[in-house]
């Protein structure tokens, strides 16, 4: 057992004393198990969530209709959920109710794949009633019982298995597969945001390619949001091998590849913030190709997306990216931005004793090209200098 979860282990032990069962279960477990870096540590247990908000003193009542309990323990959060089996599917959706069951077999048979349906009690023992452990070891994702049945009861499980294959790199199993290519459309009736989150951990894994080429094998694509007319634009994304570092990155690139705009990505849903960043790099895309059309403007123009950007070019068009040089080329710049200009709207304002209006956005705007191609100092008294001089020029003197 590694130090996360031997740090974890006093909640165990804290429900057992009680009189509960209780052992780790989910994504760490599975993590744990292939050795990578694990994220969350989820509890499963007999005790309801009242029953676990009693015995602990620093609780949040994260979920409790789903019978989900956040514990705090020495400043870490574990979500702690009591075993239970999932009420009636309706509209190919999670259910909205759940019953609470008393062990932990039925509660691991309610689980997506049988890789995700395994638990760890508190001896580091593994509890595995559906070869989940076997299917890690072949590196197959695999649905706990029949697919077909539980891609019917919830609809996500499909991309859930996707955005596994884009994370593990692993393969589906061949059942696992024909019910995906029979039961994709029902992705239909899954809400886009939630589609989002699953599409959005597909796109940043190290595995990304295979998964955007299966999600062609398998018609996937055609039940996403604008991506039905989208499959050679899809082909040629799987044939990249850049792996996204950020979420930015893996939409903005996945953007450019498809061709989406504005209006395509609102229809996912994703935040206006998300949705600015992502447009800013497209924009950058549009007309920077190669190295060399990293102009001075350029620079600074996208100078905090320039990591971002040059990566998804080089991949783009085959090339190598010069992150670190671009960026030393843009801190080296006289300004990185407007604020940084040794005069203000104030200052100019006193100058010329006008009023504001368009003119002076108009000359803040000429001063900040100016400093940028270093045709004058940044510093106030030379610009107001240059300002003058300007002005007059303007005005055919
Ligand atoms: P990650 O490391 O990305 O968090 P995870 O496997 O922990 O992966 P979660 O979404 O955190 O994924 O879910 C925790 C566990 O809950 C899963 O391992 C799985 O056992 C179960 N689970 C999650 N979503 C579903 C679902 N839609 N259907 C069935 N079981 C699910
Ligand atoms: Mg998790």
């Amino acid at each position: 057992m590694n130090e996360q979860f031997r740090q974890a282990l006093s909640v165990i032990e804290t429900l057992k004393r009680h009189g509960h069962e209780a052992y780790f279960v989910g994504g760490a477990v599975r993590d744990y198990l292939l050795q990578r870096p694990i994220g969350d540590i989820d509890i499963a247990t007999s005790a309801h969530p009242q029953e676990v908000m009693a015995i602990f003193p620093r609780t949040v009542p994260v979920g409790i209709a789903h019978g989900t309990v956040m514990v705090i323990e020495r400043g870490i959060s574990y979500e702690v959920t009591t075993f239970r089996k999932e009420g009636r599917y309706e509209d190919y959706r999670r259910p909205k109710d759940v019953t609470f069951v008393r062990s932990l077999n039925e509660d691991l048979q309610r689980r997506d794949f049988t890789m995700n349906a395994i638990a760890m009690n508190e001896y580091g023992e593994i509890i595995d009633p559906f070869g989940g452990v076997e299917a890690l070891k072949q590196r197959i994702i695999e649905t706990v019982g029949d697919a077909a049945e539980r891609f019917n009861e919830d609809a996500l499980r499909i991309m859930r298995a996707l955005r596994f294959v884009s994370q593990l790199g692993f393969s589906l199993s061949s059942k696992t597969k024909q019910a995906i290519i029979q039961y994709g459309h029902l992705l239909q009736h899954i809400a886009v945001e939630r589609i989002a989150v699953e599409f959005e951990k597909l796109l940043l894994g190290p595995f990304v390619s295979k998964a955007i080429a299966l999600l062609v094998e398998t018609n996937l694509f055609a039940y996403l949001p604008e991506l039905a007319t989208k499959k050679q634009e899809l082909i040629k994304l799987s044939s990249y091998s850049l792996v996204p570092v950020d979420r930015i990155e893996a939409w903005a690139r996945f953007a450019f590849v498809v061709h989406f705009h504005r209006e395509q990505l609102k229809n996912w849903k994703l935040s206006n913030h998300l949705i600015r960043d992502i447009l800013i790099c497209l924009k950058a895309l549009e007309h920077i190709r190669s190295l060399t059309d990293w102009t001075i403007d350029a620079l600074y123009e996208y100078g905090p997306y320039i990591p971002h950007i040059e990566r998804i070019r080089a991949a783009v068009y085959d090339d190598k990216p010069s992150v670190h040089s671009l960026l030393k080329q843009w801190e080296m710049l006289p300004i990185r931005n407007r604020k940084e200009l040794a005069i203000n709207g104030h200052d100019l304002l006193v100058l010329f004793k006008k009023k504001g209006g368009p003119w002076l956005s108009e000359m803040i705007e000429n001063i900040e090209r100016a400093v940028l191609h270093r045709q004058v100092e940044n510093e106030k008294e030379k610009l107001k200098e240059w300002a003058m001089c300007n002005q007059k020029r303007e005005n055919n003197c």
